[in-house]
C-alpha cells in the first residue's frame, strides 16, 4: 500500500524534478522570469539546447545565465528540488516538527535511496532560516500576552558539594536551562526568542521591537516583565493566588493563549528533537512560531508560504547558524 504524503494532484511535485522546478518558477516568478543579477522581470528567455542544463535562463538584458534556485536557500544544494519540497512539506505538516533523522529514513522509504543524516540536518536548518520573520515586521497589537519559559537541561537538584573543597552551591531546576521569551497577540502573531536571562534589561529592548504602544498587555506576576512593560497599559494574573483567568470590564484577562503555545512549542522540542542544542534553539524557535503564525491555512497552503520564503535568502554551512 503506498500512503499519500503529498495531497492529491500534487504528489508529482516531491517525485518529478522537471515537476518541482516548474512550481517552483510559478512560484518564485509569477510575472515572469526575474534576472537576479540585474533585477529585469519577463525579459529572460530559456536556453533549451541538448547539452544545456535543464531549467537555465539567459536575461535579455545583462546577457547572463541564471535558475530558479540561484539567491535561494537551495543555490549550490547537490539534493534535488522535490526533495527539498519532501522536506517543507513534511515540516509544515507536521505540527511538532520533524527530525532530521526521521526525514532521513523516511527518504529511504519514499525514494529508494537515503538523503544522509548530515545532509538531512542542514537541509531541516535551512528551511527554518526560510521561516524566520523578517525583522521589520510589524509590531503586535491588541490584546497582547507575554511570558517565559524554560526548555531542556535536565539536572539533579538539590545542593551539591564541589570536589575542590569549595562552598557548597544550591541548583535549581532551572540552572542550565534556556529560557524562551515569548508575545503572542490574541488571535495573531507570536514571536519567540531565546534570551540568557530574565531580567528588566533584557526583556525592554524586544518589548519595545515587538509590541506597539496602544497595545494592551497581559503578563503573569513576573517582577521582570512588570519593569520592562512600566509605561504599557499592563494586566496581570497571579498564578501564585491560583488565578488564570479574570474579568475586568468584560475584558479576559489571562495568559492561557501562550501557555497553550508553550505546551505545543515543549511538546515538540522533548517529543520530536529530544535535545536541542542553544545555539540552535532560536531557529527551532522560528519554525514554531512560523507553523503558528500560518496555523489557520491547510498545510499546502503553510507550505506554499514557505517555499515562497525560500527566495532572497541564502545560508552556508560555515556561517554560524545560530547568529543571524
Ligand atoms: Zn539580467
Amino acid at each position: 500500500m503506498k500512503r499519500t504524503i503529498y495531497p492529491k494532484g500534487q504528489a508529482e511535485l516531491i517525485n518529478n524534478e522537471e515537476k518541482a522546478r516548474e512550481f517552483f518558477e510559478s512560484q518564485r516568478w509569477p510575472d515572469g522570469p526575474v534576472c537576479p543579477h540585474c533585477g529585469l522581470v519577463g525579459e529572460a528567455y530559456k536556453l533549451q539546447g541538448k547539452t544545456t542544463r535543464k531549467g537555465l535562463y539567459k536575461c535579455a538584458g545583462c546577457r547572463k545565465k541564471f535558475t530558479v534556485t540561484m539567491r535561494s536557500i537551495f543555490e549550490d544544494s547537490h539534493i534535488p528540488l522535490h526533495k527539498w519540497f519532501y522536506a517543507i512539506h513534511l515540516m509544515c505538516s507536521s505540527k511538532k516538527g520533524m527530525s532530521a533523522y526521521q526525514f532521513h529514513r523516511m527518504t529511504a522509504t519514499y525514494y529508494g535511496e537515503k538523503v544522509s543524516y548530515r545532509t538531512a540536518w542542514f537541509m531541516f536548518h535551512r528551511i527554518r532560516f526560510a521561516m524566520t520573520q523578517h525583522p521589520m515586521v510589524e509590531k503586535l497589537s491588541g490584546t497582547v500576552e507575554c511570558d517565559e519559559t524554560y526548555v531542556g537541561g535536565k539536572i539533579r537538584v538539590g545542593t551539591y558539594k564541589p570536589r575542590d573543597g569549595k562552598k557548597p552551591k544550591y541548583r535549581s531546576p532551572r540552572d542550565n536551562k534556556a529560557v524562551v521569551f515569548s508575545v503572542l497577540q490574541r488571535g495573531g502573531d507570536v514571536r519567540s526568542r531565546h534570551i540568557e536571562r530574565v531580567t528588566a534589561d533584557n526583556l525592554r529592548p524586544i518589548v519595545d521591537e515587538m509590541i506597539a504602544e496602544d497595545a494592551h498587555v497581559m503578563t503573569d506576576s513576573s517582577t521582570a516583565l512588570t519593569g520592562a512593560l512600566a509605561d504599557r497599559k499592563h494586566d496581570q494574573v497571579n498564578h501564585r493566588h491560583d488565578e488564570y483567568v479574570r474579568y475586568e470590564n468584560g475584558v479576559c484577562i489571562t495568559t492561557n493563549t501562550i501557555e497553550g503555545y508553550f505546551s505545543l512549542l515543549k511538546r515538540g522540542i522533548y517529543g520530536t528533537y529530544h535535545q536541542v542544542g542553544k545555539p540552535y534553539l532560536q531557529q527551532y524557535l522560528n519554525e514554531f512560531d512560523f507553523r503558528y503564525n500560518n496555523r489557520k491555512s491547510t498545510d499546502m497552503e503553510r507550505s506554499g508560504v514557505a517555499l515562497r520564503a525560500t527566495a532572497g535568502k541564502r545560508l552556508t554551512l560555515r556561517r554560524p547558524i545560530g547568529i543571524q
